[in-house]
């Protein structure tokens, strides 16, 4: 059984990125610059932008976070992406969520300069994925297909794929891409019959749920490699992903731990996605015309 260690690989794409910055630092470019959006005082949304804004940092990455009264209106907020949208050296707009009640995070997400949405959920980068169009894609779905590949999942030909879960940030990106890998994908759902029955049949299982240890031995099939994206916790507290690790983890060819798993490659990933869309920015800007 092989631990699949996101928080290794996290590390290693961190690395390449620095070297990247370093490498446009002395040929005296602009930094890449990534600015993330925090309405109001959520407790969980406080410690991943804390989380995003040390990454950044690690990496030489220049951040800003705008944090912003629980009360802001909608049309503050809209006002503020329009500047963000207009301002050359922003290249990553991450607005966190959950936005409070009053906000329509749709329009808010819908607002966001296509090239500068970093988190991959515009309708535009969305329809790109679908149509296999090289896109700013969702960082957790990204890393998984990361994770995925280091243990030498590259090619799903032949390969039965369940993914657990169909919300628009994991469940339904990641069966595309796993699609576009050319795995025979499922997406079960809380509505779906026979669950356990589906699962056993896959030789990738991605769960993305929110419920504790939901995923046991009998789910799996013998040899599967399973990815597990849920982030709650047991009853004494203690972090957990979706899936029983210690119940599963004799019967699996390879397992992504919680933590340091899919939540490493996630951060990471946003750093991708930002110095990804600065080189197009600065490619646009060199050809003379403009990307915003
Ligand atoms: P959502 O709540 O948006 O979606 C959960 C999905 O799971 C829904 O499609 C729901 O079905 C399905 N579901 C719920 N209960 C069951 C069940 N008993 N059996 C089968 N399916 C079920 O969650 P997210 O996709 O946003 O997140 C999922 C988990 O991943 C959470 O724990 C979250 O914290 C974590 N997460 C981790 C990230 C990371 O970086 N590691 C990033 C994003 C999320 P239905 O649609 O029918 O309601």
């Amino acid at each position: 059984m092989q631990i699949i260690d996101g928080k290794q690989i996290a590390q290693n794409v961190k690395d390449g990125l620095r070297k990247q910055i370093i490498e446009f630092a002395e040929k005296g470019m602009r930094i890449p610059q990534l600015v993330v959006i925090l309405v109001g005082e959520n407790p969980a949304s406080l410690t991943y932008v804390r989380n995003k804004e040390k990454a950044c940092e690690a990496i030489g990455m220049a951040t800003k976070t705008v944090r912003l009264a629980e009360e802001t209106t909608q049309e503050e907020l809209l006002k503020l992406i329009d500047e963000l949208n207009a301002d050359t050296a922003v290249d990553g707009i991450l607005v966190q969520l959950p936005l409070p009640d009053h906000i329509e995070e749709r329009k808010i997400l819908n607002a966001i300069d296509s090239s500068k949405d970093v988190d991959g959920f515009h309708p535009m980068n969305i329809g790109k994925l679908l149509i296999g169009e090289q896109t700013n894609i969702p960082c957790t779905p990204k890393g998984i297909m990361r994770m995925l590949e280091s243990i030498g999942y590259q090619d799903l030909s032949g390969k039965r794929a369940v993914v657990v879960g169909r919300s628009n940030i994991v469940g339904k990106p990641i069966a595309q891409l796993l699609l576009a890998k050319n795995a025979t994908v499922t997406i079960a759902h809380s509505r779906t019959a026979h669950i356990e029955q589906i699962c056993q049949e896959a030789d990738i299982v991605i769960a993305a749920v929110g419920v504790s240890k939901l995923i046991k031995a009998n789910w799996i099939k013998e040899g599967a490699v399973v990815i597990d994206v849920g982030i709650n916790r047991d009853e004494n507290g203690k972090l957990c992903g979706d899936v029983d690790f210690e119940d599963v983890k004799e019967k699996v060819k390879a397992i992504s731990p919680v933590p340091g798993g899919v939540g490493p490659m996630t951060i990471a990933m946003l750093l991708e996605n930002t110095l990804h869309a600065y080189i197009e920015h600065e490619r646009g800007i060199e050809n003379g015309r403009t990307t915003i």
